[in-house]
């Protein structure tokens, strides 16, 4: 299907592509399209004006500061996340990177409009989550930052309302972190997907594909027992397709918090 008319604008300081979105209700940001586009092709969106977000290259940066947390511009594609020498100081960030889609999906698709999105199947959300991720948000009052728990609101809908930009996503120092997924197809949608990050005795596990938002469960250990009943504590309540039922996705929850914990924790 052909797209309805919209208007485009390129703006080249991030200062006016915050001006240009806040100016028309139905502005969205443009990114890397992999998911815009496509939905305004079903016209499941029908945005006014399309802000294009592709000469921002203060939006491209990745840097890794002597304390060791990174900051990952919004604009920074999954390829150059796994390319960056800066991101292998979380090693996991390019692994999860790695498993999204394609090589096409990858060269274009962005951290931002990963995040942006918010779909619930999405690889990002729930490793942002874990890894204890902050939020950087650019509005016409001004920056504020949100950690990542509190980012994700619902199906599709983040803090990041109109108007505003997510500008950088940055990462406290860590190296113990893991990630276990069942997709649909080897490049394919996960059916659950789980996070783990270890800070020293702490252990932060966020679950995705089960709910709207990522669900954070922090186990007492990394034993697999604490493991299973920080799961089972936290009462999931999974939907259910034509890929698995509730139950199986309760049950692949359980399994993949214990795989990604013992990634995380050096077991496998
Ligand atoms: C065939 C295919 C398979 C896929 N499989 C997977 C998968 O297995 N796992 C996975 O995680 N993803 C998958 N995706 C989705 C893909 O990762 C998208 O790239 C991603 O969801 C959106 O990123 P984007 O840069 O393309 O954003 P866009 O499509 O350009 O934008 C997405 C949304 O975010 C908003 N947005 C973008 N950037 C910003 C910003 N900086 N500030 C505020 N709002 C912003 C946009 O306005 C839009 O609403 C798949 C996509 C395709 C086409």
């Amino acid at each position: 299907m052909l797209l309805r008319e919209v208007d485009y604008a390129r703006p080249a300081s991030v200062q006016e592509a915050v001006r240009l979105l806040a100016e028309r209700d139905g502005a969205r940001a443009l990114a890397g399209g992999q998911t815009l586009i496509n939905v305004m092709k079903a016209r499941v969106a029908s945005p006014d004006v399309l802000v294009d977000l592709n000469d921002l290259d203060e939006l491209r940066a990745i840097d890794l500061a002597s304390d060791g947390r990174l900051t990952l511009g919004a604009m920074v594609t999954y390829s150059e996340v796994i390319a960056s020498v800066e991101a292998r100081a979380r090693p996991i960030l390019g692994e999860v990177c790695a498993q999204i889609a394609d090589v096409q999906v990858r060269n274009r698709g962005t951290i931002g409009g990963n995040v942006c999105s918010n779909d619930p199947t999405n690889h990002l959300p729930p490793l942002m989550v874990a890894l204890g991720a902050t939020m950087h948000i650019l509005g016409a009052g001004g920056e504020r930052t949100i950690s990542a728990e509190e980012f994700f609101l619902g199906v599709y809908m983040t803090a990041a309302g109109p108007g505003e930009l997510l500008t950088k996503i940055s990462i406290p120092a860590g190296k113990s972190d893991g990630f276990a997924s069942v997709p649909i197809g080897k490049d394919g949608t996960c059916i659950v997907n789980v996070a783990a990050s270890l800070d020293g005795g702490a252990v932060r596990l966020a679950i995705g594909c089960v709910d709207a938002v990522p669900v954070l469960v922090k186990p007492e250990s990394t034993e697999d027992g604490a493991v299973r009943a920080a799961v089972q504590g936290a009462n999931l309540d999974p939907p259910w397709d034509v890929h698995a039922s509730a139950d199986y996705r309760r049950h692949l929850a359980e399994v993949l918090a214990l795989r990604a914990v013992a990634q995380a924790a050096g077991r496998n």
